[in-house]
């Protein structure tokens, strides 16, 4: 099995109002593998006339679809979550084939993405208002919840799956449709999703999927339309930021997941073994291709030297391969210009002081490789601490002592994750207070989790995805006074 098999022919299409077609003018889009260059298959490339009839397809299917029982939404969504788990090897191969992330992660993946469709399958049921007494007596407060309306959905390569479960399955269980729209490196395992939901039962119109190259066009007709009440996007400041000004003259609702700078603190009294397991993590899953990666590694000058040691024995033990192979622990980036920007961030660093501890240097072709990398003696200032690195390297700076530390870590654009390793209880209240980050991790390098809030503050945006907060995204408040009676 390669995964490629989840997909039909038809299903390399446009999923539009329940009904797999071609792009109105006919044209493909090639998806390629990053771990050679060649080119897997192709997909419809939508145009904007096709996105356009999405949007139609899911404001036709709005009403029904709000007024269907939640029990109803709720069970269709957890047969899409035991249909993605009964194939998650298949899901696996063809988001590692397609993203090139190694098998294994990508079976990681599938189970925190199938995750949030379990997870709002049971929320579907618990959407409620209140009823209160107004506090001056007479009147009585009463809140009804109500779905946002139709949304558009854009998603980014880096986690193909997740990344649209995190939205798809909150709409569904509110009672919203949906126009999706996944990154154009990585539409294969989205495609496959919405075959899954298809099969689950999903009504035609509730969700539809426009693969496309003109991404400018799409978003801006899009936006521009009157009936599209909301926006959720996952993906790069720069992008986010087009995407709000979009949104303005609609005053749609937006929920923007962008882009990172985590800071990986470690303190005098860490356990430094257990930090430097926690670093594999928060810096090599998705081979450091995630919003959540640990880009800054700031360490106590007095276990500086031990954590880099440690570290880069670990890191530099990796093998870097095709994501599909056997043993391979590290993927390919996911195409040549992630190569060249990590590759100039590492140049530029140690051209500024930083030493290298281990790789540093990208392997010869075919692919879209760079070696795992731990830099030590990395100037703060230096660009590789400033912007998302998004790949394998660890660069290693020092502090001298508390203030000191949180003052660096908060000195970014960024705010979504950010990681701690302390054994000092008071110093952990300390930081989770004065962390300017939507997320701290203490003492683990893994902060996701479907019932968790996730999300970032500044930067990295607004709104939050998972737990019992994501659901609000696709929600309205209306309140209604009565009388006493
Ligand atoms: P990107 O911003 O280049 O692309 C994201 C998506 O937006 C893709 O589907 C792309 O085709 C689309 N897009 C680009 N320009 C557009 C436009 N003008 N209108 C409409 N759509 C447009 O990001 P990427 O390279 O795919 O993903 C990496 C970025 O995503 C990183 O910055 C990473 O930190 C961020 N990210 C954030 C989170 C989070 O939850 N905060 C999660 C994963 C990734």
């Amino acid at each position: 099995m390669n995964g490629l098999d989840l997909l039909g022919p038809e299903q390399r299409g446009l999923f539009i109002g329940g009904s797999w077609r071609e792009a109105e003018a006919g044209k493909r889009l090639d998806v390629v593998d990053p771990a050679d260059g060649s080119v897997l298959t192709d997909v419809a490339d939508g145009s904007v006339a096709d996105a356009v009839e999405a949007l139609d397809a899911a404001v036709a299917a709005q009403a029904s679809w709000a007024t269907t029982p939640p029990r109803e939404r709720g069970e269709i969504l957890r047969r899409a979550f035991e249909l993605v788990t009964e194939r998650a090897d298949a899901f696996a191969h063809l988001m590692s084939l397609e993203m090139g992330k190694t098998v294994a992660e990508a079976r990681g993946e599938v189970t925190y993405g199938a995750e949030f469709f379990r997870w709002y399958a049971e929320e579907a049921v618990r959407i409620h208002g209140r009823w209160m007494q107004a506090p001056g007596g007479g009147s009585r407060l009463l809140t009804i919840k109500k779905p946002v309306g139709p949304c558009l959905f854009i998603t980014p390569w880096n986690f193909p799956l997740a990344m649209g479960t995190r939205k798809i399955g909150p709409a569904i269980a509110a009672g919203c449709t949906m126009v999706v729209k996944p990154a154009s490196q990585t539409p294969l395992t989205m495609l496959a999703l919405a075959a899954v939901l298809e099969e689950a039962g999903l009504p035609g119109g509730v969700l539809n999927v426009v693969t496309t190259s003109h991404t400018g066009e799409f978003s801006e007709t899009l936006q521009a339309d009157d009936r599209l009440r909301k926006v959720s996007f996952t993906g790069s400041t720069g992008v986010g930021k087009v995407l709000v000004r979009q949104s303005a003259d609609q005053l749609q609702r937006l929920s923007m997941e962008l882009g990172g700078n985590a800071p990986f603190l470690v303190f005098e009294d860490a356990d430094v073994d257990a930090a430097v397991d926690g670093a594999m993590i928060a810096k090599m899953r998705n081979m450091g291709e995630a919003c959540t990666a640990a880009n800054r590694f700031l360490v106590h000058s007095s276990v500086a030297q031990e954590f880099a040691d440690k570290l880069g024995k670990r890191m530099g033990g990796l093998t870097v391969g095709r994501g599909q192979d056997d043993g391979v622990d590290v993927g390919p980036l996911i195409d040549e210009r992630a190569v060249e920007t990590v590759s100039q961030l590492v140049t530029d660093a140690v051209h500024d002081g930083a030493r290298v501890v281990c790789g540093g240097q990208a392997p010869d072709g075919p692919g879209y490789f760079y070696a795992p990398t731990v830099l030590l003696d990395v100037p703060v200032d230096a660009e590789i601490n400033v912007q998302e690195i998004f790949g394998p390297v660890a660069p290693i700076s020092t502090f001298e002592d508390e203030a000191d530390a949180i003052r660096m870590a908060n000195d970014t654009e960024y705010g979504l994750a950010s990681y701690v390793y302390t054994r000092d209880l008071s110093r952990t209240i300390r930081l989770a207070e004065a962390l300017e980050f939507g997320m701290v991790g203490v003492n683990t390098g893994l902060i996701s989790n479907p019932a968790a809030p996730f999300g970032g503050v500044k930067s990295s945006g607004f709104g939050r995805e998972g737990g019992f907060e994501g659901i609000e995204e696709y929600l309205e408040t209306t309140y209604v006074a009565l009388p006493a009676g």
